[in-house]
């Protein structure tokens, strides 16, 4: 399969350096991938990996597949996973207002939608609503971290950024259907636990990458970014 068009410049996957493009064509079926200048290996070795590899290593945080996904593919549909990902959210913080007023731990996620009809459809839609603004609370609150470690990125690529970084909220999917089939408080925490984490390692690996920061002070911003979000949510 050819491999897709080169950005032009690119981004080395290795140092995060430029490089003039990722390889050269000689022929249909020949290319030859061009070797950083900066740190003299292979500018991305990924654009002759399948993407479902590419998505493994992004599961496993690994810095070079995040570079490839931010810098040098043309993957244009991060709206489209963000308004998924606020979906997620809003759902997940909607079955816990449910358990908060019913006392009801989760089991009302059996039908938590069409237990009170409209009244559930418009308070799951008006969490939804808050969930979008406690997300432009984490953008916002990123940016600022972003700029005191020395980088100004775009906002556009800093959303990209923090969507990719975030992906470890569709792990919420599965849990839930594990929680209507064996859910109870602890099973439930854990989840959270787990999902939370995931995603702060993310976020940190990511802003790394972005900002090329050390680790540390990239857990700082992500922590920030993600405590944002969560003043905002209680705020609303
Ligand atoms: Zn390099």
């Amino acid at each position: 399969m050819p491999p897709p068009p080169s950005p032009s410049p690119a981004t080395c996957i290795q140092c995060g350096g430029d490089v003039p493009r990722l390889y050269r064509q000689y022929s249909p079926t020949v290319l030859k991938e061009t070797r950083c200048a900066h740190c003299h290996r292979v500018a991305d070795k990924y654009i002759e990996y399948d993407p479902v590899l590419v998505l493994l290593d992004l599961v496993l945080l690994n810095r070079q597949a995040i570079r490839h996904i931010l810098y040098n593919t043309a993957f244009r549909h991060y709206w489209k996973l963000c308004v998924v990902m606020v979906l997620i959210e809003g759902y997940v913080t909607y079955c816990g207002v449910q358990e908060a007023h019913d006392g009801d731990p989760w089991h009302g996620l059996a039908a938590p939608l069409d237990a009170p009809q409209l009244d559930g459809e418009r308070q799951f839609y008006v969490i939804c609503v808050e969930s979008l603004v406690a997300a432009a609370a984490f953008l916002a609150v990123t940016a600022v971290g972003c700029r005191a470690l020395g980088r100004r990125v775009p906002l556009r690529r800093l959303a990209k950024a923090l969507v990719l970084g975030s992906f470890a909220v569709f792990l919420w999917v599965p849990a839930l259907v594990w929680t209507l089939q064996d859910g109870g408080p602890a099973r439930r925490w854990l989840d959270a636990a787990f999902i939370g984490g995931y995603t702060f390692l993310g976020l940190t690996q990511t802003v790394s990458v972005l900002c090329s920061a050390p680790r540390p002070a990239a857990a700082l911003v992500a922590a920030l970014g993600l405590g944002a979000k969560a003043a905002a949510r209680n705020a609303l």
